[in-house]
């Protein structure tokens, strides 16, 4: 039994469950090939290099990262690389940080159709936003939107929300920045009672062209019943929270990168595993304030159940599940250069590349790596092809 806090990964979780798991219980390709990535990650099958010291006191293996979205060990460069990019690229300006949720009455709906519902559930959060902060009644401008799709909750259950920073001006039809007033984005009843008529609209219209697939055991005039109790005024399901105004972008879309790659759950929140049960840490949040978060609490299930869980959200192939809208969509770069003069910036420069030493510095790892024993620094003396067998090596310390 591994019960030591921070020790357990998701790769051990798969590696002792899943392939049982996989011969009872029928999984799209996508989904097979996420948790074959996960137990592969770092071990021989993928190959490496080994590194040694010139004279030969120490040597250790280097096993190369499966690089899929969906791995907690792989997110790392990736993550990085992405947020340098945006945060190169935001305003100068208040940021706002919204949340979506769709009722939880749609997702036997959202699983039968994750492909359309998903682009719908996007393409409605950017036309509210777009529609209510283009109005001169609030702020009268097109502002920038960078949404991003999580499909779990914190205990891995199915619940689709879309968090987005907003920016808190934007650029006018005049051509001119206009800014939020008194610090105030949106009224957060009537973004949600505006959201819920266009998902609501935007359903209805995609089953009449026969493009959603009904859920099993879900009758025509039972979806139609279900929208039409849905959209009612006096449905509550609908969630929009506003958040406090940011002083800048910077941290909310940092909050955004940590969930674009890597998965659910990362491995600091898996607390047991004994072969049967895994126990994991989620915090409880309540339903009003969506992201403002409570304790820790410890949740344990089956390990059926857990993988369940967790497959479900394997992002489809080539979806994109962080979308940029308005000033920080690419087509519209000449605009946000406008806006970023008019605040007192330059233009955007792209970031260099992520280099390898810049990246074990930022985390705090030695590099170059040097021989514990004589301080010589640590040579590549041979490669591991993939599929190979992990090489025989006399002093071996196989490097995570
Ligand atoms: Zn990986
Ligand atoms: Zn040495």
């Amino acid at each position: 039994m591994r019960g030591v806090m921070g020790l357990i990964t998701l790769q051990d979780i798969f590696c002792g469950a899943y392939p049982d798991y996989e011969h009872t219980h029928p999984l799209p390709a996508h989904v097979r090939r996420a948790a074959r990535a996960i137990m592969q990650c770092r071990t021989a099958v993928l190959g490496g290099h080994v590194q040694a010291c010139p004279d030969g006191h120490v040597s250790r293996i280097w096993y190369n990262s499966c690089r899929h979205r969906a791995c907690p060990q792989c997110a790392y460069r990736q993550t990085a690389r992405w947020l340098a990019l945006q945060q190169a690229r935001l305003l100068a300006c208040d940021h706002y940080h919204v949340i979506f949720t769709l009722p939880h009455d749609l997702n036997p709906l959202w699983l039968a159709n994750v492909l359309v519902m998903t682009t719908l559930f996007f393409q409605v959060v950017r036309d509210t936003l777009g529609t209510l902060l283009a109005d001169p009644k609030y702020l009268g401008a097109q502002p920038g939107i960078i949404a991003a799709l999580h499909t779990w909750s914190q205990t891995l259950l199915l619940h689709p929300h879309l968090p987005c920073l907003v920016t808190g001006g934007g650029l006018t039809p005049a051509g001119q920045w206009g800014a939020v007033r008194h610090g105030f984005l949106l009224p957060a009843r009537v973004v949600m009672a505006v959201f819920r008529g266009k998902m609501v609209d935007a359903l209805r219209q995609t089953f009449a062209r026969g493009e959603l697939a009904l859920p099993e055991a879900m009758r025509p005039q039972q979806l139609l019943n279900l929208l039409h109790r849905l959209g009612h005024p006096t449905q509550t399901q609908w969630n929009v929270c506003i958040m406090e105004r940011y002083r800048h972008g910077a941290g909310v879309v940092t909050y955004l990168a940590r969930y674009r790659r890597g998965g659910p759950i990362k491995n600091a929140r898996l607390v047991a595993w004994d072969g049967e049960r895994v126990t994991f840490l989620y915090r409880a949040r309540s339903e009003e304030t969506e992201a403002r978060a409570l304790a820790f609490q410890r949740l344990t299930l089956s390990v059926a159940d857990f993988l369940q869980r967790w497959l479900q959200h394997v992002p489809l192939p080539q979806t994109r599940v962080v979308r940029s809208y308005g000033l920080y969509h690419p087509r519209y770069a000449e605009a946000l250069t406008l806006c970023r003069t008019v605040l007192g910036q330059p233009p955007v420069v792209v970031p260099a590349r992520l280099d390898w030493q810049t990246m074990c510095a930022q985390r705090g790892a030695a590099h170059p790596e040097r021989c514990p024993a004589c301080g010589q620094i640590l040579v590549c003396t041979s490669v591991i092809p993939r599929g190979g067998a992990p090489p025989f090596l006399p002093s071996e310390e196989r490097a995570a």
